[in-house]
């Protein structure tokens, strides 16, 4: 018994994950408590005298840090709504019109499923962007925030108010409202503004007079002259806001010439602007009409290159916007790699770290690991190889939220024939 002590092999826990192989090959088991990562010990070792209230057999498969999907749109997700020309003006004239049918027990139901299919891949945490154009749509936040509420045990879910400050007394209104019912982060979509300066230092003055953070849709086009996200970081800097705010799609990046789009990108880098590439999104929407179609997605590795913290998300699933997804940003990541041609393997080990350890950082959340004291969120892969998470993202096994077995999934395969 002494020796045990000594070795401090002898503990009790609330989880141990028993047999996980890590990103960097070890192979171990996991006591987890509190929260936390409590210990960590060499897997099937004779030595540990471990009790634990749940136990999980990880049998050799990858266990990864949580998931982390840092956009989406949880108020559009699910609806019976189609586009049929696929483009983000139509998209736009659909929602609006087909918004009337929706209430808040749909919102709720909608948002509810995209949920439970979010953490059966594995996230842990989420960021759901809200409109917030008219009255109508408070209910949509009512619903949000109610979801929030009802699943803040087994995900963490930061809200945006998607608005457009500056435009019109109105919408300063609405986003006040919002803001006061209990939104997190102020959001808007500058090119939907008559005025994309205003909108854009309409929403920085609402952030700072609520002492909130900005999360906005940026350059979602293919226009080389949008300018938003240069704006975006000069106001930043003014601020004193570097390393706090986000901004997503940023597309009209890639349509800039190498001495613009570099001028831009270094404005990014000294703003600490995080950026959030929306891949499966930019796909569908970006350059319809256009031959060669271009891809859309903003300048990932240019980005990454200095220093700026990238990551990949959902955006928009099963809507106007966009018809695919499920809620697994594994998937996000792999339609990244294939798009921004990180195809290397170091490149690809990054693209997993862009739906882990950076969309985390973006969010203000602290960085998990399979280290002792860390946030014990993680994921399960249904497979020993631990490149499937990106190359081909495989089925989730387990899913873990602070310390908590949240989800869990048994696959039986049987082979008949084979020699
Ligand atoms: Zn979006």
């Amino acid at each position: 018994m002494t020796a045990l002590l000594t070795h401090n092999f002898f503990m009790t826990h609330d989880l141990l994950i028993q047999s996980a192989q890590l990103t960097d090959g070890r192979l171990v088991d996991i006591g987890i408590g509190a929260g936390v990562v409590q210990a960590i010990y060499p897997a099937n070792s004779s030595e540990n005298v471990v009790t634990a209230t749940t136990i999980l057999p990880a049998n050799g498969n990858v266990l990864m840090p949580g998931l982390v999907d840092a956009h989406v749109h949880l108020d559009k997700t699910y609806v019976p709504m189609t586009n049929h020309s696929g483009t983000l003006e139509e998209a736009v004239q659909v929602w609006f019109a087909g918004r009337p049918q929706l209430s808040k027990a749909d919102a709720i139901a909608r948002a509810s499923r995209a949920i439970e299919c979010a953490i059966s891949h594995g996230t842990t945490a989420m960021r759901t962007h809200i409109n917030v154009v008219d009255r109508q749509d408070l209910e949509m936040v009512e619903a949000t925030l109610e979801v929030r509420e009802r699943y803040k045990q087994v995900i963490t879910l930061q809200t945006v108010a998607l608005g457009l400050a500056g435009a019109s007394q109105s919408r300063d209104e609405m986003m006040d409202v919002a803001l006061r019912m209990g939104v997190d982060i102020v959001g808007s979509a500058p090119s939907f503004a008559p005025d994309k300066t205003a909108a854009l230092q309409a929403a920085f003055r609402l952030a700072a007079q609520f002492g909130k953070t900005l999360d906005l849709h940026i350059d979602e086009n293919n226009n080389p002259q949008s300018g938003e996200l240069e704006q975006m970081a000069e106001l930043t800097i003014a601020y004193g806001l570097q390393g706090q705010v986000v901004a997503g799609h940023c597309c009209s990046l890639s349509f800039m010439n190498e001495v613009d789009a570099g001028r831009v990108m270094d404005k990014v880098a000294a703003a600490g602007i995080h950026i959030i590439a929306l891949p499966s999104c930019n796909l569908v929407l970006q350059g319809r009409n256009q031959f060669p179609a271009p891809r859309g997605v903003t300048r990932v590795k240019e980005l990454l290159a200095r220093g700026v913290n990238v990551s990949a998300a959902s955006d928009n699933v099963r809507d106007p916007f966009n018809p695919f997804g499920n809620y697994d940003v594994l998937s996000a990541a792999y339609i990244l790699a294939h798009t921004t041609h990180m195809t290397g393997t170091d490149e690809l080990n990054l693209t997993r770290e862009m739906v882990t350890a950076h969309p985390r950082l973006a969010m203000g959340l602290p960085a998990c690991s399979v280290a002792v004291g860390a946030p014990a969120d993680f994921v399960l892969l249904d497979s020993n190889d631990q490149q499937d998470a990106v190359l081909c993202p495989p089925y989730r096994l387990a899913t873990v939220k602070a310390g908590k077995l949240i989800y869990k999934a048994e696959i039986r395969r049987e082979w008949f024939m084979c020699p």
